[in-house]
């Protein structure tokens, strides 16, 4: 029983560094789904999440402000800006540099693939200049999307390692693993020590069926081998199931140092998040754990 388990380990911390707002039926209201989404954070003992906004309005995950405004008074949410270079320019850009000032938001993400555009669009430099600039990681959505294989040419990681190296200080995650073609992506990306790598959507029943289970494990334990610190727990949650997730890394047969850096410590690090180190009986009192 994975709760069960989890209990047990009550003094293991959980970051979940990549979810969205979960999708409940009509009707249904951004502060619904914001109380579903604080429910599962309790029932599955994560401590801390960054909400990961979409780049269009009236999306039903929430866009920037939407979600801006749901975490204000959720100290255990943090939020990443997000943005669509086609159809936003100059003064969301403007609008993201003073949401970094204020600390209001704590990375990035770009939606190559679900939008037609490649990472390396000249359009992007301004965001990659200003998440460099201020040492905010900048997450790029990668794989494909479901029913649609043809999305990868957008995200491909060898076009991904060409903003690597053109920005050399910016800290790049790549989500999802570029599935199903895991061990290419490791191959083009495991040299550049400025590139890392969430496990959102890894632990799901299409990507496991399209990717293979022990490819994907084998791909984490060759990343967390040569450096421990490039794997950052996420789980997609909103669409795939956390608890999966969770237990994905809790069978990886890794040592209880690198698997904290996974759960947790390592998304501190990247993400600089001001977290306070206590275990989860602590936050969350016993009656709604
Ligand atoms: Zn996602």
């Amino acid at each position: 029983m994975l709760i069960g388990f989890l209990d047990v380990k009550s003094d293991l911390m959980i970051i979940d560094a990549h979810l969205h707002l979960p999708v409940l039926p009509e009707p249904r209201s951004y502060e619904q789904a914001m109380a579903k989404l604080l429910e599962d954070l309790r029932a599955d003992q994560v401590n801390y999440a960054i909400l990961i906004p979409d780049n269009l309005p009236n999306s039903e995950i929430g866009d920037v402000p939407v979600c801006l405004r749901l975490v204000r008074d959720t100290p255990e949410l943090f939020l990443m800006g997000t943005i669509d270079i086609q159809t936003q320019g100059q003064e969301w850009i403007k609008e993201l540099e003073r949401l970094i000032t204020q600390r209001l938001i704590v990375g990035m993400k770009i939606f190559p693939g679900h939008d037609p555009i490649y990472p390396t669009d000249p359009r992007l430099d301004p965001v990659y200049a200003l998440c460099q600039a201020n040492d905010l990681p900048m997450v790029i959505h990668t794989g494909w999307n479901s029913g649609h294989p043809e999305a990868t040419q957008y995200n491909d990681p060898k076009t991904i390692v060409q903003v690597a190296e053109r920005y050399p200080r910016l800290r790049i995650v790549i989500a999802h693993f570029f599935w199903p073609e895991v061990d290419y992506c490791y191959a083009v990306t495991h040299n550049y020590p400025n590139i890392y790598f969430d496990t959102s959507g890894l632990a799901d029943g299409e990507v496991i069926q399209a990717t293979g289970f022990e490819k994907i494990q084998a791909v984490l334990l060759k990343t967390l081998s040569e450096n421990p610190k490039k794997v950052i727990f996420g789980t997609d949650y909103g669409m795939c199931s956390r608890p999966d997730h969770i237990q994905m890394i809790q069978r990886l047969p890794i040592s209880a140092e690198v698997r904290e850096g996974i759960f947790w410590r390592n998304a501190v690090e990247l993400f600089h998040l001001p977290v306070t180190l206590l275990p989860t009986t602590q936050i969350y009192p016993a009656s709604i754990r």
